[in-house]
């Protein structure tokens, strides 16, 4: 089966920070595979945008760099990546000065789609929405998107909301979170509720438990100082965990219809319970040798800071308070320089109520195990009886069900969350991207945790890169009789 490929209106993209690393990294790349699948129409203009000193042709060669490194070899066509940088454009913009925005209102077309991409540090949001305005560039009909983080905390985020909402209304705001642009977890919501067979079993009376894991081989890297104010809470948890945590336990929408889908979410949120403090535990790694034996800095080294009490990981059991899952935990885990680089959600059932064949040692509970990295996918485990002559014994068996071959999606044809998600910005729907409500409901629950850390004195466990994490997190599921998925790629 392949896939239908429906060309976007003509637009122009004006990406703010054009020239930084998501833009290179994500947008632009994406860009070009949209216009390699023929999804971007030929009207179509990306105007790249930052204070550095650039003509259209070195903006260009710069495009042309990002699709060499970050878009595979088979999908690099020179024809169309010459095609592709012709629908190019630079415009050198001060977001918080005044060069570049009379030139910015002159070359964008009133007739297109207008979108504005936020691919700067938050504290340019402001300054750019109300210059788009002050220069009459945006109109009711144009939109924005706005990276992450979206705010330190509730009262910031707050902040932010209203800045925006002062030249923006809610229609118009376009907040991402990348992990749901992913396949597999919009796939998740087509298994959910365009199949009689799971809707029944979802809840708590047949689900056990369910575990969210987003695991990172890599520590903080180049982002020492941003993360160290930051955290795995505020940094993963709050905003790529709970979403994916809003998308596994909400109720169906009356229809897949952005605030629908949303209100649903919101819901979800505001019925997560306070967490105890004896059900979190937090991490920082510590220093290590790296696979080859070549020494690795900790934590501390990495973010320059001996005295920080940050965690780079964090394991949690949450529990939401409604009809439908009360009584089953959510375990929520993520962290830096762990074991293997892995995301997956896994809904663990309930036992049988009894065992027609006894205690057999090859017995275990279906999953239903959602990857999202690497290898996008969903399997189901299954017990059948093992093959061959002789007894009845039982084996656990995987049931594909991404069906890669029947819907011809060998991982090249799959689009990155980013490229889709910026297409769905020009379609106009939202429903892939968190609502002002969603993302405030999310700090309110998140705050108090963080204030307990910070009252208490909390200091994080301390574990060994290339590790599952602390200790401590092993005792969270074990103390309840139950065991961490293994993190594997
Ligand atoms: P970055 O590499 O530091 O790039 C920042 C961009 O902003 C540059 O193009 C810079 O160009 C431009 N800029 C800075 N000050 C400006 C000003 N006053 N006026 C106009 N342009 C200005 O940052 P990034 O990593 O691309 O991140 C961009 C946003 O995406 C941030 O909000 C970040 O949190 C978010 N994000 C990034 C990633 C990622 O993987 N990189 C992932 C998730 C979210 P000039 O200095 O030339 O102006």
């Amino acid at each position: 089966m392949v896939s239908r490929v429906i060309p976007v209106d003509p637009f122009d993209l004006v990406i703010f920070g054009g020239t930084g690393d998501l833009a290179r990294r994500k947008i632009l790349p994406g860009l070009y595979n949209r216009y390699l699948a023929g999804q971007m129409p030929d009207e179509a203009r990306i105007i790249g945008a930052a204070r550095a000193e650039l003509d259209e042709d070195g903006y260009r060669q710069m495009v042309a760099q990002s699709i060499e490194e970050f878009v595979p070899a088979q999908k690099r066509d020179a024809a169309v990546i010459d095609s592709f940088l012709q629908r190019v454009h630079y415009l050198r913009i001060d977001a918080r000065g005044t060069d570049g925005w009379e030139d910015l209102a002159r070359m964008i077309r009133k007739d297109v789609v207008q979108a504005f991409y936020f691919s700067v540090a938050p504290s340019l949001f402001g300054d750019l929405a109300e210059r788009l305005h002050a220069h009459g560039i945006s109109g009711p009909e144009s939109r924005i998107v706005v990276e992450k983080p979206f705010g330190h905390d509730l009262k910031s985020a707050r902040a932010l909301n209203a800045t925006l909402a002062a030249h923006f209304d809610e229609s118009q705001i376009y907040r991402i979170d990348h992990y749901l642009g992913k396949e597999t977890v919009q796939n998740l919501m087509a298994v959910r509720f365009a199949n009689i067979l799971f809707e029944p079993l979802w809840n708590a009376r047949h689900v056990d438990h369910v575990q969210i894991t987003v695991a990172e081989t890599v520590g903080v890297g180049g982002r020492g100082q941003y993360y160290d104010q930051s955290g795995a809470m505020r940094d993963m948890v709050q905003n790529h965990l709970m979403q994916l945590l809003c998308l596994i336990a909400m109720e169906p929408p009356y229809r897949f219809d952005p605030d629908a889908v949303r209100d649903e979410k919101l819901k979800v949120i505001r019925a997560l319970q306070p967490v105890r403090p004896d059900d979190i535990v937090r991490g920082q790694y510590r220093a290590g040798k790296g696979p080859d034996g070549t020494p690795q800095p900790s934590y501390l080294d990495d973010v320059g800071n001996p005295d920080s009490r940050t965690e780079s990981f964090i394991a949690m059991r949450v529990e939401i308070a409604n009809w439908r899952w009360k009584g089953t935990p959510f375990y929520l885990r993520t962290g830096k320089k762990l074991r293997a680089r892995a995301s997956e959600i896994a809904v663990v059932f309930k036992e049988v109520p009894h065992s027609i064949f006894g205690d057999d040692e090859g017995w275990r509970e279906n999953v239903l195990s959602i990857r999202l990295q690497p290898n996008e996918g969903m399997t189901l485990s299954v017990m059948i009886k093992e093959p061959g002559p002789g007894g009845m014994r039982l084996t656990e068996v995987p049931l594909d069900m991404t069906f890669a071959e029947a819907l011809g999606a060998d991982g090249q044809d799959i689009p990155d969350a980013y490229e889709r998600l910026i297409m769905d910005v020009i379609r106009g729907n939202q429903t892939l991207f968190m609502r002002g409500d969603e993302v405030e409901a999310a700090w309110a629950w998140t705050d108090p945790i963080i204030a307990g850390w910070e009252a208490r004195g909390d200091r994080p466990r301390p574990y060994d890169p290339g590790s599952s994490g602390p200790e401590d997190a092993l005792m969270l599921l074990h103390r309840d009789g139950r065991r961490w998925r293994e993190i594997r790629e």
